[in-house]
């Protein structure tokens, strides 16, 4: 544990976090539809009040540590399409936390919510919809991690997003990724938190959040389709060794809540912005509550034979979104101190042998120090044995690569560890 981490995470707010989602409801429609209404923008509702808030939020954080964030909107238009009746703007605001190290500062990691909201019909621009839960807790949480950990410095880049046009089709997330991908950007981790409110139910587990993670990866090629079906792997996509993260740093710090890992990329029939990273070939998972209350979600407000259907702040427990930012932000933390993984990890498949040689090059950026090969059964979900390697680039271990997954990781001296990268085979 890094006490500079345990430090930030007391500074994350209930307080703050309900007020961010209670003046997110308060702007009566966040329908990405709403963009061209302008009378709605007189009267201090609609997607684009929603907007300007957010940068202005953005850049009140930024002015609190001296102007560290660089606060940015991504535009696009939006040709019709699947419940895009014209051509609509969409528009992505972001606030970015710059690493302090040259020769890491182009590593990013990233945590985002969608702000746009909806109500029972999808193309009602005008209607009353909170989206308390789906999705202002989520965007309160980027919110709360650029307030939190702009007080701290890392040496890799923090990206702090807020995406519209999810309700219509994951749109904004999906321009935002194609433009990362169009500029290099080097995203090693997106953090997607869609409805984190903990809607207040009898089924609910307060101290748990699930974490959706894609197994076969949606940007696999049929060269990894190929190798997967003879040696396995489909449990081992980047996402998937960024949702084991999570677990490591839910079981390192004290956040209050349990990432419960889901071994699929979103619940049935629902989607979310996680898709349009992974699309992209960037790891990315999903955070979202035990169990949702559908009456709460995607519904005009009203009572109806006794049950109160919309999603209103009154049914979001603003400890629980207080925890999952808290599990967001330690994890942000963990990977914006870390060295950057290995690159080039293969493991050396020439001979038949029972033992198996590791090779890799040495961590980007020279803050490695070691390095740690883990691996587990074939059969198990998470790594079981770590073996810390030291300082160099090639090790043989007396196991039988037959049998468990492997993979590398790069380790500092004070214990911040990277993500860990399946070796491909090499002959
Ligand atoms: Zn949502």
């Amino acid at each position: 544990m890094d006490s500079q981490i345990a430090a930030a995470l007391q500074q994350v707010s209930a307080q703050q976090i309900q007020a961010n989602v209670e003046k997110l409801v308060g702007f009566y429609t966040r329908s990405t539809l709403s963009v061209r209404d302008e009378s709605l923008l007189k009267s201090g509702r609609g997607i684009v009040a929603a907007r300007l808030w957010l940068v202005s939020e953005f850049e009140r954080y930024s002015n609190e540590c001296g102007g560290c964030l660089d606060v940015e909107t991504y535009r696009a238009v939006q040709q019709p399409a699947d419940r895009i009746a014209t051509p609509t703007e969409i528009t992505d605001v972001y606030a970015v936390l710059k690493g302090t190290d040259p020769a890491n500062s182009r590593r990013i990691v990233l945590v985002t919510g969608h702000y746009d909201s909806r109500n029972s019909a999808n193309d009602d621009a005008t209607g009353f919809a909170p989206g308390a839960n789906d999705d202002a807790s989520g965007t309160a949480v980027s919110l709360e991690c650029a307030r939190v950990l702009s007080k701290m410095k890392f040496p890799a880049t923090i990206v702090f997003l807020a995406v519209a046009g999810e309700e219509q089709g994951l749109y904004g997330s999906a321009h935002f990724a194609e433009m990362a991908k169009d500029r290099g950007w080097q995203i090693e981790a997106v953090l997607n938190n869609d409805i984190v409110g903990g809607d207040k139910n009898a089924a609910q587990n307060p101290s748990v959040v699930r974490v959706f993670s894609e197994g076969v990866p949606l940007a696999a090629t049929e060269q990894d389709l190929r190798r997967m079906r003879y040696l396995g792997g489909e449990s081992d996509s980047g996402s998937r060794e960024l949702a084991r993260y999570i677990a490591e740093v839910g079981r390192t710090y004290p956040t209050g809540v349990n990432p419960m890992l889901i071994f699929r990329v979103d619940r049935y029939l629902r989607g979310g912005d996680q898709e349009s990273f992974d699309e992209q070939g960037f790891s990315a998972v999903r955070f979202t509550e035990y169990r949702e209350d559908f009456h709460h979600q995607h519904q005009n407000p009203r009572t109806e034979s006794g049950i109160e259907y919309g999603d209103l702040p009154k049914f979001v427990d603003y400890d629980y979104v207080a925890r999952v930012a808290r599990l967001n932000a330690a994890t942000l933390a963990s990977l914006a101190l870390a060295p950057a993984p290995p690159a080039n990890v293969h493991l050396l498949t020439k001979d038949l042998e029972n033992n198996s040689t590791l090779t890799w090059d040495v961590s980007p950026g020279e803050r490695a120090t070691a390095y740690e090969i883990l691996w587990r059964s074939t059969s198990a979900p998470d790594w079981e044995h770590q073996l810390l390697v030291g300082n160099v680039t090639r090790s043989t271990l007396q196991i039988s690569k037959d049998e468990v997954i492997f993979a590398v990781r790069s380790t500092d001296g004070a214990g911040h560890r990277s993500l860990p990268v399946v070796p491909l085979p090499e002959r």
